[in-house]
């Protein structure tokens, strides 16, 4: 369902000769944050936005009416899976609708956009095309970039050293139990290799369950393999400090080996061949899930963005500096599912990104990109309202909970829609890390998908969405100029 405004004069066949030409301009955006933070769904709802011709006024290509039509085109790169668009918009347009698949893996597509320039001496030359080529990947894989710089010693030390703390007990006692009955000087035995990566894995996953919502340790792939489920590669945990010098045939030298194979096999390449071809960045940060679990969530989802982005780091001591010639020169942090607050609160919720995202920032900027902050929501599942509480007016977000949600003693049924409000953001976002403080009660539901769409001009159902149209304009309005 693609839009082309004829008047000047183009087919969509001319469209796809343009983008198989080798002159067409390419921008690389890459898509990432953490396990559930919204990729999938922004990457779905702009590419609808852009092939369906809804209306988007903070993009300013579109508004001026210089963006003529947007395609969706073959990717020249056969490598790397293709984001599965068709499939997550018939999910989102389906009766009922429902949340597409998330990003499991990275996956790519080509859009290819007409435009006019609105610089007089381009435009002379006629219409412009770009391609506009959107990497999505899990926010998880970042997190591996510092363990190429590690040994197997100084990781499995960090490794063991956090999981002995105590706000991981609960999830870390089976793994560390496991390790004890290990000797991991006697003779290699995948079985026992085997065992231990399952149990270590188990406690990385169970860190990140939704009410404890402890983000993310390395190794990436442990959380999101991706193809490589199962593989050797994967297949090996920190173990404590040996006595003596291990033998080559010992358990502990297997999963040596099997780290460094991981950085081999599994981390250079990703960064080589995916994230230091990107031009720019979108980090999605899902700040409300971390609000509801606590301060050490937030804490700990602070970290995890520090750590992802630690990929800008520059200077010689950074391995990665001769993989990443550093192009990224632009990125966006943004702060998802803002429709689950009120649009009074969305200050808030962009200045409590701000503060998670600050070292991020530092590291970035100080690498030469520019960066910005946004509260989006890039499909709208509530709409808002007011109640009245004892004699207060409460803003609040209207919509209908997912099947089993909890809120207090109801259970929600899937069908039933609400007036919530979610509770009152903290003015200084630093009361969000403090265990000491009262902290605020908030409440975030997931909602159903939007139903009873309103359709454009040319009938094509159109998702609401909140500053998707920013978002849009940061990271392609320059070079559509
Ligand atoms: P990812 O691909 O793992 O990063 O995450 P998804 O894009 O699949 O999003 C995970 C879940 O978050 C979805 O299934 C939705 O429930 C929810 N979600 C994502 N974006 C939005 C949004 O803009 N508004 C609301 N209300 N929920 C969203």
């Amino acid at each position: 369902p693609t839009i082309f405004v004829d008047e000047v004069g183009i087919t969509l066949g001319n469209i796809a000769d343009a983008a198989s030409g080798a002159i067409t301009p390419t921008l690389r955006i890459g898509v990432t944050g953490l396990s559930r933070a919204g990729k999938t769904i922004f990457i779905t709802a702009l590419i609808h936005n852009l092939l369906s011709g809804a209306t988007l006024p903070g993009f300013q290509a579109m508004t001026q009416g210089r963006l003529i039509g947007a395609q969706l085109t073959e990717h020249p790169d056969n490598a790397t899976p293709r984001f599965a668009y068709e499939n997550h918009l018939a999910a989102l347009l389906g009766t009922p609708p429902t949340w597409p698949e998330s990003t499991r893996r990275i996956s790519q597509v080509r859009l290819t956009l007409r435009y006019q320039s609105d610089r007089w001496l381009k435009n002379r030359m006629g219409l412009s095309t770009l391609n506009l080529d959107i990497v999505d990947y899990p926010g998880e894989w970042l997190l591996d970039l510092p363990l190429l710089s590690k040994s197997f010693r100084q990781w499995s030390d960090e490794a063991l050293d956090l999981a002995q703390r105590p706000n991981r007990e609960e999830e870390a006692t089976p793994f560390l139990e496991a390790l004890k009955a290990t000797d991991t000087m006697a003779q290699a035995d995948e079985t026992a290799a085997e065992t231990l990566a399952l149990a270590f894995t188990q406690y990385l996953r169970a860190s990140k369950q939704d009410a404890r919502a402890l983000s993310t340790l390395p190794p990436g792939r442990f959380l999101m393999p991706g193809d490589l489920e199962g593989s050797p590669a994967l297949t090996f945990a920190p173990l404590p400090k040996p006595s003596h010098a291990p033998r080559s045939n010992s358990l502990y030298a297997m999963l040596e080996r099997r780290f460094e194979a991981y950085k081999t096999v599994v981390i250079r390449p990703f960064f080589r061949d995916h994230f230091a071809r990107l031009d720019r960045q979108i980090v999605l940060v899902d700040a409300l899930r971390a609000l509801n679990a606590g301060p050490e969530a937030v804490s700990d989802l602070e970290n995890a963005l520090t750590s992802v982005l630690a990929c800008y780091r520059q200077g010689r001591v950074n391995p990665i500096s001769r993989i990443l010639n550093r192009r990224i020169d632009k990125i966006l942090f943004a702060a998802t599912k803002a429709d689950l607050l009120h649009h009074t609160s969305h200050a808030k919720l962009e200045a409590i990104l701000n503060r998670l995202v600050m070292n991020a920032t530092r590291r970035a900027r100080f690498a030469g990109a520019q960066t910005q902050s946004l509260a989006i929501a890039a499909i709208r599942a509530t709409r808002e309202g007011r109640i009245k509480d004892n004699g207060d007016t409460l803003d609040t977000i209207i919509g209908t909970p997912e099947q089993g949600q909890v809120l207090g003693d109801t259970t929600y049924d899937g069908e039933t829609e609400i007036a919530l409000f979610p509770g009152d953001l903290p003015d200084s976002p630093e009361s969000l890390f403090k265990t000491d403080e009262s902290t605020p009660e908030l409440n975030f539901l997931r909602f159903l998908p939007p139903t009873d769409l309103q359709r454009s001009e040319t009938g094509e159902p159109i998702f609401p969405n909140i500053r998707l149209d920013r978002a849009i304009d940061y990271l392609i309005g320059d070079k559509l100029q």
